[in-house]
């Protein structure tokens, strides 16, 4: 491990209490996304620990490890306009908040972690007046020249002083998975919070701890991920820094993500969605230690389960690789014990991540064409990007006419 890149927490990301209690460990794996060109000569790539903790103060449950944000991020290959299933959710995202709060033409909207700008698209194609924050040059640069104006920058409480000035307030500000992924959330919410018109609304999407635990979505542990929120220590983290949150949707966004509207305190009617989502936590066990150790069972159970099919399939001589490189991949792959012996390749549509070698595993990510080439195609693939499954079988049903077949390993293993 390297000291420089990683930084060890004391206190909890949302309420600063020292009462940080360990809930599980997950196997230690490189930066989830640090796809590399080569083997490195020494064999290792650096792993940081996948520690979860939970904040016995106000429930808040985290990583402790935080690795470097500029090696996280600067370089992030993750586009969601790739994604057709994204840009879908997006569209609908907009819509939904454009009613919500009513937006009208000409109102501000503020974007933090817009990533390529698929959102923000929606809401400037309806007439709003639209910036982009993301710290992925790159992507940002990018974005910027399709027409989405977008600051290559981490958001703050300084910055949002410069788009006070050279944008102005906004009417909404949105963030997805931003959320989940930065360190400093208390500066964050104060710099979101002072841009807000008082009757603008802060809406964000994270994945939810309800169904990380529910539907076994361990895989969205991974270093990008500092933060697993859930709706009780969330309502008292944006009372402390003046909002209220009003309304929760459950979404199905990553396997399953809460989309959150926090307006400034007392300018809206409380939804009834928001006592009743702590009522199902407190239900789940989510505020109880041994509902983690029980957890941590079943995911090693299901991980039992994989590897005992796939040494079955390879012993009867199949072959076996991989559909999908998403960063939850990495999890998944040092969680269950898979690497190159037991995936011959992984299969991903992303051409930034294809000629490329999986973290750490060194598994070779090729694209899709492999399955139209009789003498190479695998006999089963695994699905890693089990998300998108169904898509993902759909789109290759002429795979499956030949005698392919799919594993999909998350939430319960199974064989189409
Ligand atoms: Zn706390």
């Amino acid at each position: 491990m390297s000291d420089a890149s990683v930084q060890v927490k004391d206190t909890c990301r949302l309420c600063q209490s020292k009462a940080l209690e360990f809930l599980f460990a997950l196997a230690p794996t490189p930066p989830a996304n640090e796809f590399v060109p080569e083997r490195p000569a020494d064999g290792a790539q650096d792993h940081f620990p996948l520690d979860v903790y939970q904040c016995r103060d106000c429930g808040h449950v985290q990583l402790i490890h935080c690795v470097d944000p500029e090696r996280l991020f600067r370089n992030y290959v993750y586009v969601s306009g790739t994604s057709q299933v994204f840009v879908k959710h997006f569209e609908e995202y907009a819509a939904e908040v454009i009613r919500y709060v009513p937006l009208v033409p000409g109102d501000r909207v503020l974007d933090c972690g817009s990533n390529d700008g698929t959102l923000l698209s929606f809401f400037q194609k309806a007439g709003m007046s639209v910036l982009g924050i993301d710290p992925a040059c790159k992507i940002a640069e990018e974005a910027t020249a399709r027409g989405i104006p977008t600051w290559p920058e981490f958001f703050n409480s300084e910055l949002a002083n410069r788009i006070r000035s050279e944008f102005g307030g906004v009417k909404v500000v949105t963030a997805n998975n931003m959320f989940a992924h930065a360190d400093g959330l208390p500066d964050i919410l104060d710099g979101m919070a002072s841009l807000l018109d008082p009757k603008g609304i802060f809406v964000f999407e994270v994945s939810y701890l309800l169904d990380v635990i529910e539907r076994n979505l361990f895989d969205t542990i991974y270093h990008e991920h500092l933060s697993y929120h859930s709706v009780k220590p969330l309502v008292s983290f944006m009372q402390r820094h003046g909002l209220e949150l009003v309304r929760v949707q459950r979404v199905e966004s990553h396997g399953g993500s809460i989309r959150c509207y926090a307006a400034p305190a007392g300018s809206r009617a409380i939804d009834p969605s928001v006592a009743g989502l702590i009522a199902q936590e407190e239900k789940a066990g989510l505020y109880t230690t041994a509902t983690y150790t029980s957890y941590l069972d079943r995911i090693n159970g299901l991980g039992v389960e994989l590897r005992n099919l796939i040494a079955k399939l390879r012993q009867d001589g199949a072959k076996v690789a991989g559909f999908g490189a998403p960063a939850k991949a990495t999890t998944l792959m040092y969680q269950f014990g898979l690497d190159a012996k037991d995936l011959d390749f992984i299969i991903d549509d992303s051409p930034l991540k294809q000629g490329l070698y999986s973290p750490g595993r060194f598994v070779p990510v090729i694209d899709s064409s492999v399955l139209n080439d009789a003498a190479r195609r695998p006999d089963y693939l695994v699905i890693l990007a089990w998300n998108f499954a169904q898509p993902i079988i759909k789109k290759h049903e002429p795979y499956r006419q030949s005698g392919g077949k799919f594993i999909v390993p998350i939430p319960q293993l199974q064989m189409v």
